[in-house]
């Protein structure tokens, strides 16, 4: 990659974030499609500084990730209206000063659950009250597909509910729902709990379509058994890698190189 005074910066701001998989996703589409642009990792404490730095430095875009996907909300010239709805940013454009705000998370999602159910009309079954619930919740049911909530805690659970406008159940309750797909939006099988998995084999046989947005191991206890079940399945890999494409076109108003990306993605999973 040859930086000079005519490359183009791009970033994560989080905290932490130096195991951020961003990096590694973007600038590999950069490389491919050889656009001067990099993307660099920006550990930001205070998110106000931050984004006035980022603007007078001239940077053209940036990922948001925890603990400000919230906290920018305040600071935009203008937001997308499902960010807005969803109430978090994970994506930031720089133009003529101005500071846009957007959710790619929600359109990740969709996209990788898309790959195996018809998501207008399906019932889906949603495991989790927290971030990444909520924004899969907003982003199904812009696709018209009717939304259960169940979570660990009910107080959050039933939150989240009242937001979305949807059904809620009890985790415990999960047998009885009719759904069409399920997503894991907890954090049960995530590395170094990989034995975890938030529902029974039992659960499993009466759903045809299950994604597990946990991408740490690849195949999570939940994956493995959906496709003993005879599940069609989808990795959580699958959400992160359609969600930094979709980063990728609006920034650069093309269309993103995805098997590159995803190379790059499970190459840096792996520790290759
Ligand atoms: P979060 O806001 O902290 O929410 C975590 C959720 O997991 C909560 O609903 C929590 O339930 C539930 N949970 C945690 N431990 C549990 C347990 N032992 N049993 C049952 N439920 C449990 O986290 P998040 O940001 O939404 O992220 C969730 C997971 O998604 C993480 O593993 C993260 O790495 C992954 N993720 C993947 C992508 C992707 O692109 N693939 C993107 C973002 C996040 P309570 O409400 O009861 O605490």
């Amino acid at each position: 990659m040859q930086l000079d005074g005519k490359t183009k910066l791009y970033g994560i701001m989080g905290n932490p974030v130096s195991h951020s998989l961003s990096p590694a996703l973007h600038n590999a589409a950069f490389r491919a499609r050889g656009l001067n642009r990099v993307y660099v990792p920006f550990e930001v404490t205070d998110v106000k500084l931050a984004l006035n730095g980022l603007r007078s430095l001239g940077v053209c875009g940036v990922s948001v990730t925890i603990p400000h996907k919230q906290a920018v909300i305040s600071h935009l010239d203008a937001i997308d209206p499902v960010a807005e709805r969803i109430g978090a940013v994970n994506t930031l454009s720089f133009q003529d000063g101005q500071i846009s705000g957007f959710n790619t998370d929600w359109i990740g999602a969709n996209h990788a659950l898309a790959t195996i159910a018809d998501l207008p009309g399906a019932t889906v079954l949603v495991l989790g009250a927290g971030g990444s619930a909520r924004a899969i919740g907003f982003g199904l049911k812009e696709k018209g597909a009717t939304v259960v909530l169940a979570n660990r805690t009910l107080a959050l659970g039933l939150a989240l509910a009242k937001d979305l406008d949807c059904e809620y159940c009890p985790l415990e309750e999960v047998g009885a729902v009719k759904a069409d797909a399920l997503v894991n939006a907890t954090s049960v099988g995530m590395r170094p709990e990989t034995d975890a998995t938030p529902v029974s084999r039992s659960v499993l046989e009466k759903i045809p379509a299950v994604m597990d947005i946990v991408y740490a191991p690849l195949e999570t206890r939940l994956l493995r058994e959906a496709g003993q079940a005879g599940c069609r399945t989808v990795a959580g890999t699958r959400m992160l890698l359609f969600q930094g494409a979709a980063q990728y076109e609006l920034w650069t108003g093309r269309k993103a190189p995805v098997e590159v990306m995803e190379a790059a993605l499970l190459a840096h999973l792996q520790g290759k």
